[in-house]
């Protein structure tokens, strides 16, 4: 099974069928057990995460965020600018879901969403002047996979419904937009620096790294959130993470609606004066140090 979820599909050579349709759109599919080919599209994995599968996936595991990437992912280059996304790790030295048993899936309420989409492929589209996105689809019709010859007519959005896939959208929607915006931003805005890539994998994937940033004392004496926010928000992995796409919006593309403290920037003006003169200081007495053990006599 591969995923299919960026608005730029290679058409081409691959079984996404070349015809971008809306949620009307009647398919003939019914995945079922007992079906000949039951279990073939988790054999060989290539799936993409989103931050919502990603609590679900841990929550379901009982796992810290951190514990979930380590065991049961992979990052991989989601855009060449060095957006980063994730992806689940198949069996070691194999192509199969961890999460596969004979019965299927192991994981089914909380599947990700590009296992609830399969066979549809979703496109998700922003034009630079936009904000919000557009949404397709295209059918992905992969040979092994004889789902399609079932004798079940029904339309994509009916199919959405029945897998549920809409609140696994509706909450991977920030996340989409980030990427788009940094999609669609092109060259004036340019390649992101290390540490905003990094920011962004910790908000988008790594939750419990994230909470424990919300409550360090550097982001305390920059954002001015209030007391009962704070609470609803670090109590709740979905409120955090849909808080975390704000957060993102602000400091990669300054849609400022989190406020700051007032003396928030004077404050970091003087923490970087200190950090100068520190390294300043450092180098000295490291120069300092190095001239007296050249006038030093060697041992004998
Ligand atoms: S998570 Fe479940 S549905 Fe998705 S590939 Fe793994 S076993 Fe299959
Ligand atoms: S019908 Fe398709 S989706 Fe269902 S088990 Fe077979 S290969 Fe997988």
């Amino acid at each position: 099974m591969d995923t299919y979820m960026a608005a730029d599909l290679p058409f081409h050579g691959s079984p996404v069928v070349p015809e971008m349709c809306d949620g009307s759109k009647s398919i003939r599919f019914q995945c079922r057990k007992g079906i000949a080919c039951w279990n073939a599209c988790c054999s060989n994995i290539d799936i993409s995460l989103t931050p919502y599968d990603i609590l679900r996936l841990k929550q379901r595991l009982n796992l810290s965020s951190g514990e979930f990437l380590q065991q049961y992912t992979v990052p991989y280059e989601l855009e060449k600018d060095g957006i980063v996304g994730v992806k689940l790790r198949p069996v070691e030295n194999g192509t199969a879901c961890r999460f596969m048993t004979p019965e299927g899936c192991g994981v089914y309420e909380d599947r990700p969403t590009s296992c609830r989409y399969y066979p549809v492929a979703l496109l998700s589209m922003r034009r630079q002047d936009e904000y919000t996105d557009t949404r397709s689809y295209a059918l992905v019709k992969e040979s092994h996979c004889l789902g399609h010859n079932e004798p079940r007519e029904l339309t994509i959005d009916e199919y959405r419904s029945e897998q549920g896939v809409a609140e696994y959208d509706e909450l991977a929607r920030g996340w989409r937009q980030l990427i788009l915006k940094k999609k669609s931003s092109g060259p004036s805005i340019g390649k992101p620096s290390k540490s905003s890539l990094q920011m962004f994998f910790m908000v988008c994937y790594d939750i419990d790294r994230f909470r424990a940033f919300v409550v360090s004392e550097g982001f305390n004496e920059l954002y001015d959130l209030d007391m009962e926010e704070t609470i609803e928000i670090l109590g709740d992995d979905t409120r955090l993470m849909l808080f975390g796409f704000r957060f993102l919006k602000q400091v990669l593309f300054g849609e400022n609606t989190i406020p700051l403290k007032e003396d928030a920037a004077t404050k970091r003006m003087e923490r970087y004066r200190d950090k100068l003169q520190k390294m300043e200081q450092e180098a000295v007495e490291r120069r300092m140090a190095e001239q007296d053990g050249m006038y030093e006599e060697p041992d004998a």
